[in-house]
């Protein structure tokens, strides 16, 4: 009992969505029995026919610390849904099922309100009896609850993208990460391009948003954003951070192999855009800069050569992306020292 109040309060004092999942399966796995052998925390990524698997916390037995999937995996390399029934059907149907006789497997469906989006599987010597079951299914509506406060403290209340709130703690635990590829120096092909990848900061704005409020209104302009964040959701991977700054400003923080593979995925969504008939307004189209973070870079660094960057898109026509280092290269823009690093605008 005091094992199970203290693990609730310690998930509840948690703002971390990485440490409250590990805190989470670590509090299950406590509670389950001791004939478990592994426990799971697994999202359900992507739609339609092509669901994945991410394992955002997992537990054995011998292991006393969780591992998880990079959050930036690539798709190709998680699990499909299908091929894991019992996950399946408890994400499908929204109930708690039980697969095997020995390991048996318990899977249970995490979701509130907007569906599951996740399960928990505890696969475990013996059945896990009715009673650890509840226990378990508590703890389960506790964290699903903690989840929900977090998205409502950290989401945009009209377009559900994550507000400003959460961008600097996410841009500090990438450039943590890229710093970390950039000192391996066993590998210094890794820096900037290598195959692990790099975070890349892009500034959206919307052309001319001035005249959609103007001549439709406040109400039509609102719903103009709306689907502007869907689009984004359609067009970017699961891992990339989408966020609204406020006003008609987007923000994407992704993780891509290389500068090609950042503008193709930038490109694709203006283009998107362009193509899109937005009900009562027609077409409209966005102006984007981008950058990528650099060692030891801090937000106001980065916002600063995204920012330039989209300003030069403006400037030359709108409707167009820009890159901060390709405008730099070509002489367009000039590099100052405190653009490539370290200044803190906010
Ligand atoms: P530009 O192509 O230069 O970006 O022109 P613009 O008209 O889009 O200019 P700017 O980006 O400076 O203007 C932002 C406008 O967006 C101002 C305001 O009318 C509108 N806006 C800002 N926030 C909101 C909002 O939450 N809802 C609605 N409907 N409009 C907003
Ligand atoms: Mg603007
Ligand atoms: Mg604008």
């Amino acid at each position: 009992m005091k094992k199970l109040v203290d693990g609730l309060a310690r998930m509840s004092g948690l703002r971390d969505r990485d440490e409250l999942d590990f805190a989470f399966i670590r509090l299950v796995a406590d509670c389950a029995s001791d004939s478990v052998d592994s426990t799971w925390l697994v999202r359900v990524v992507g739609d339609g026919e092509d669901r994945r698997c991410l394992t955002r916390a997992r537990l054995d037995a011998q292991h006393t610390q969780p591992l998880r999937d990079a959050a930036w995996t690539n798709w190709d390399a998680l699990p499909k849904l299908v091929d894991f029934p019992g996950r399946q059907e408890a994400y499908e149907r929204g109930k708690v099922v039980h697969v095997g006789i020995g390991p048996h497997t318990t899977i249970f469906p995490i979701g509130g309100g907007q569906g599951v989006w996740a399960v928990l599987e505890i696969e475990s010597k013996l059945a896990v009896s009715a009673q650890t079951e509840a226990v378990i299914a508590g703890i389960v509506l506790t964290y699903q609850n903690l989840h929900g406060l977090l998205d409502y403290g950290e989401k945009d209340a009209l377009t559900e993208l994550l507000n400003r709130k959460t961008f600097d703690g996410a841009f500090f635990k990438a450039t943590a990460e890229q710093d970390t590829f950039v000192a391996d120096e066993a590998h210094p092909e890794r820096r900037m391009a290598g195959p692990n990848g790099s975070y890349w900061l892009a500034m959206l704005d919307i052309d001319h948003f001035k005249r959609v409020n103007d001549n439709f209104g406040h109400l039509i302009g609102d719903e103009v954003l709306l689907l502007m964040a869907r689009l984004m959701r359609n067009n970017f991977r699961f891992h990339d951070q989408l966020y609204r700054f406020g006003g008609e400003e987007f923000v994407i923080l992704m993780r891509c192999d290389n500068a090609g593979d950042a503008k193709n995925a930038l490109e694709r969504l203006r283009s998107s855009v362009q193509g899109h008939v937005f009900p009562q307004v027609g077409n409209i189209t966005i102006s984007i800069g981008f950058s990528v973070l650099k060692e030891n870079d801090t937000p106001g660094g980065a916002f600063g050569r995204a920012d330039k960057a989209v300003y030069y898109a403006k400037e030359h026509g709108r409707n167009q992306v820009c890159s901060y280092q390709e405008l730099v290269l070509a002489g367009e823009l000039v590099e100052q020292a405190s653009e490539a690093m370290d200044v803190d605008l906010f």
